[in-house]
């Protein structure tokens, strides 16, 4: 047999559906053996993963890197090596760029910049509204992963598109096949309020998550389930933050509609009385809201209505986030750094699994996003992008480590015991211990597997 580029040897490999200590053999990017520990075959390099559990890199299927446009925020370079610091191998990002990703030149700029500047493989998004619908073949031809639709307004002002534009867009994804993950609040509801709210002098953090009420987020669950069940195209639904939200989800799930839900962990593990403490850095849309709706969330990720945990990394300034006044504090916050690490901790504190955590951060996004199986799993035959993991630290998330361009986490100085340590891109380790080795430009861009 051929030798083996690498041979990471003496970890516990968490597999689909099993854990088993055993030694992970990789040739031309490629896992080309799974064994037991007393297995070694020959190889080039040997890399020591004993005390460590090798899990497939995080696919985050939700993060802004601002690149082109908004550079000054976040770009590929800095991005990317959050994400391969955090041990996630590959990023999905969101089309509310300048230039938009809603035409092949749009799709093009960006394609430049993340070939040249990411250390992790990359997909993207076109957008879907009104500017876009001339151009959603040429971009799914040109490889872009699925879609996005912002029902309300976003960071880069894309004007929201009505149903009318929903529906037709839906129509084209159907006979193409390809998913379009929503971004689901009712705008004419949420904009009403908040005027309200403004003319009676509010600007406290609370009357942001009052003036975007879990109505939203039903309404427009229901309205992408109705119009996604007449056109018949898979969908998927961004940040669930309310118990509602989620029941919406698990009818039309029942009605067979193929429909996918990501949460992220800021509405896991923060609620509103953590907004009241921390203000603008909590600012997000959809909003974090009471405790009631974040046991709600966990309750529909233990019953497979919410499949997926994804970050919607949205970074922004430090001046950006800390205006006194909530309305005036960009919406969003960073978190591909941390979300290993403080979901596994919440593993280690019994709240879910680690077989779950595999699922919910690299199985499930694969399939979705049509990147399985050459991603989200160890198998032989795919691609080797791998977290080792430490699941006996004890630490602290520091944001002063972090490689994201504005280190403003509202994660900082959360106790974690579990960290990522090592993480390997397609065999080719791009961050080791605190450093991100990647080249600028290892990342490649992944496109959809044939269903
Ligand atoms: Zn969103
Ligand atoms: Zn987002």
């Amino acid at each position: 047999m051929k030798k083996l580029d690498l041979l990471i040897r003496g970890g516990t490999l968490v597999l689909e559906g099993r854990i088993v200590p055993g030694n992970l053999g990789v040739r031309d990017g490629r896992i080309v053996s799974v064994g037991e520990r007393d297995h070694q075959p020959a190889a080039h390099d040997v890399f020591d993963a004993r005390g460590l559990h090798v899990l497939p890199g995080a696919i985050d299927c939700h993060v802004h890197f601002r690149d082109p446009g908004s550079e000054y925020k976040e770009t590929w370079r800095t991005g990317s090596a959050a994400a391969a610091a955090g041990g996630v191998t590959t990023v999905l990002d969101m089309p509310n760029t300048n230039p938009p990703t809603s035409d092949l030149p749009g799709a093009q700029a960006k394609r430049q910049r993340a070939r040249a500047q990411s250390v992790v493989d990359w997909g993207l998004y076109g957008v879907l509204d009104e500017t876009s619908l001339p151009h959603l073949d040429a971009l799914i031809d040109s490889g872009i992963v699925g879609f996005k639709c912002f029902m309300t307004e976003t960071t880069g002002d894309l004007p929201s598109p009505d149903d009318g534009v929903i529906f037709e867009g839906f129509e084209h994804l159907a006979r193409r096949g390809v998913r379009c993950s929503v971004h689901a609040e009712n705008a004419a509801i949420m904009q009403r309020r908040r005027r309200s709210f403004i003319a009676q002098g509010r600007s406290d953090p609370a009357a942001h998550e009052e003036s975007r009420p879990e109505v939203c987020e039903i309404e427009a669950v229901r309205r992408t389930a109705t119009l996604a069940s007449a056109a018949g195209n898979p969908v998927h639904i961004a940040h669930v933050s309310s118990g509602g939200g989620a029941r919406a989800i698990a009818e039309a799930q029942r009605l067979g509609l193929d429909l996918t839900a990501e949460t992220c962990p800021q509405y896991l593990l923060f609620d509103s009385s953590d907004v009241a403490r921390m203000g603008g850095l909590l600012r997000v849309n959809p909003p974090i809201r009471g405790a009631g709706h974040r046991d709600a969330l966990w309750a529909a990720m233990h019953q497979g209505v919410i499949g997926m945990i994804a970050t919607d990394h949205a970074p922004h300034t430090w001046a950006e986030k800390m205006n006194p006044s909530i309305w005036e504090c960009c919406r969003g916050m960073i978190g591909l750094e941390s979300q290993m690490a403080v979901m596994l901790t919440e593993v280690q504190r019994g709240r879910l699994s680690l077989l779950d955590y595999v699922r919910f951060a690299a199985t499930n996004p694969a399939k979705a996003w049509g990147l399985y199986p050459n991603k989200g799993t160890i198998a032989v035959g795919t691609d080797a992008d791998l977290a080792l993991v430490d699941l006996d630290a004890s630490t602290h998330v520091d944001q002063e480590t972090h490689h994201s361009l504005n280190r403003i986490s509202p994660w900082h100085g959360r106790l974690i015991t579990a960290k990522p340590v090592h993480t390997f891109v397609r065999g080719r380790l791009v961050y080791t211990q605190g450093r991100v080795i990647g080249e600028p430009g290892w990342g490649r861009e992944i496109g959809r597997c044939a269903p």
